[in-house]
């Protein structure tokens, strides 16, 4: 018999049907998909050069050039999720031997400085103590001291829950002949930001937060200033699949007839497109409003319920996920998996530095409502009546 010839059986797992469980994710991404995001997903495939298929990838970018702010005509989606993104701006920006400034107050200005040093560039730090952000005078201080050709900057700190005040920094940065990138992966469309008013260089953010599409796909872009600094490059960025002057073929952005890169998550894409219709239907304005409505509501239920903020001024606290100490004599892992056991809702520990510290709540997109604020306090008000505290 043919099957004599296997030494492994196909799996029983795989045999029973996919098990996914309804669950409300309060966390720091994702967050859930609603009904016409998930349609969109389920759709029949279609080819990655079919017309319709490079017609869903303009309307991308023009969601793109909205929810960013800009008219850079180098903005597209890649092919992956934030990390991609990240990668993908460090490794065009950056050359080895370049140097970066990279401002460090919680894990992403961290992992960007690994991704950086991978990279061989001078990553010098420029650091902030968790729950704090940098006034453009640290900034200052970082660019006179350095001589950096680039600065990141995280704008949604979702390991602290700090956001990053950006007003003035890319002027600050050009100024002293740096670009300037920032991550908004955390950010993007729950707080306000501007690239070209901003004078932002390179933008990026992620599809599964408050887009509430799956992850996967990462909105990228790049403003003329930091166009120039890839057609400098002595040489070839060192990644083929993230060269962002061959996406940026595939993604008709200059004006060549558009050639085969890669096959793209067509279905990741669809999704993201919808994401960005939402958004673009709702209007940018609306949906900062929101987010901000709603968390300070989240914020004032925490206090009220004798909890603490991690992140002391109000103007600084992201408004997509609120950082809040774990309660004395509680085990943050009890808290967590209480509120999912008990009440099918997700929230998170802390990460990297805030890693024991604080629980992370997420009210991201369409999760940002009033309904999930009340669900999430009533959740957690549970939690803290019938967890045991734990032996201190
Ligand atoms: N940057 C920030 C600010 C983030 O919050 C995240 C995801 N939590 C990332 C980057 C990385 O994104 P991903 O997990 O999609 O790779």
């Amino acid at each position: 018999m043919a099957t004599s010839l296997l030494r492994v059986c196909p799996p029983g797992e795989l045999l029973r049907p996919l098990a996914v469980p309804e669950r409300l994710l309060l966390g720091p991404g994702p967050s859930n998909v609603p009904r016409r995001i998930r349609a969109a997903g389920a759709a029949q495939l279609l080819g990655h050069m079919h017309p319709e298929v490079l017609q869903v990838m303009d309307e991308i970018k023009a969601g793109i050039q909205y929810a960013f702010q800009t008219r850079n005509r180098l903005s597209l989606a890649l092919s992956g999720s934030g990390h991609c993104a990240m990668e993908a701006a460090l490794l065009n920006l950056l050359e080895r031997g370049d140097t970066v400034l990279v401002a460090i107050n919680g894990i992403w200005g961290q992992r960007a400085a690994e991704i950086a040093r991978r990279l061989g560039a001078n990553v010098c730090e420029l650091l902030k103590p968790p729950g704090e952000y940098f006034t453009p005078q640290d900034i200052e201080q970082g660019l006179v001291q350095h001589k950096p050709l680039v600065l990141f900057i995280t704008h949604g700190e979702s390991s602290t829950g700090v956001l990053q005040p950006l007003e003035g920094l890319g002027e600050l940065c050009h100024r002293h002949g740096c670009l300037l990138l920032v991550d908004a992966v955390a950010s993007l469309g729950g707080a306000p930001i501007f690239m070209d008013q901003q004078e932002i260089d390179v933008l990026y953010s992620g599809s599964q937060k408050v887009l509430n599409a799956p992850p996967g796909s990462a909105p990228i872009s790049f403003s003329e200033r930091a166009r120039e600094k890839l057609l400098r490059r002595k040489t070839k960025p060192p990644s083929y699949y993230l060269d962002i002057n061959c996406l940026a073929n595939y993604w008709g952005c200059d004006g060549e007839p558009r050639r085969y890169h890669h096959t793209a998550p067509i279905n990741s894409f669809f999704s993201l497109r919808e994401g960005l219709a939402l958004l673009a239907e709702r209007g940018l304005e609306s949906s900062w409003e929101r987010h901000r409505a709603n968390c300070s509501q989240l914020c004032q239920g925490l206090l009220d319920m004798g909890l603490e903020l991690f992140v002391e001024e109000e103007k600084a606290r992201l408004p997509t996920i609120t950082t809040v100490r774990v309660p004395e004599g509680y085990s943050w892992k009890d808290i967590t998996a209480f509120l999912m056991d008990q009440h099918g809702v997700e929230i998170a520990g802390g990460l990297g530095p805030t890693a024991g510290k604080v629980l992370r709540i997420g009210l991201m997109g369409c999760n940002s409502t009033w309904d999930n604020v009340e669900r999430v306090l009533g959740a957690l008000r549970d939690a803290l009546q019938r967890c045991t505290r734990s032996r201190l």
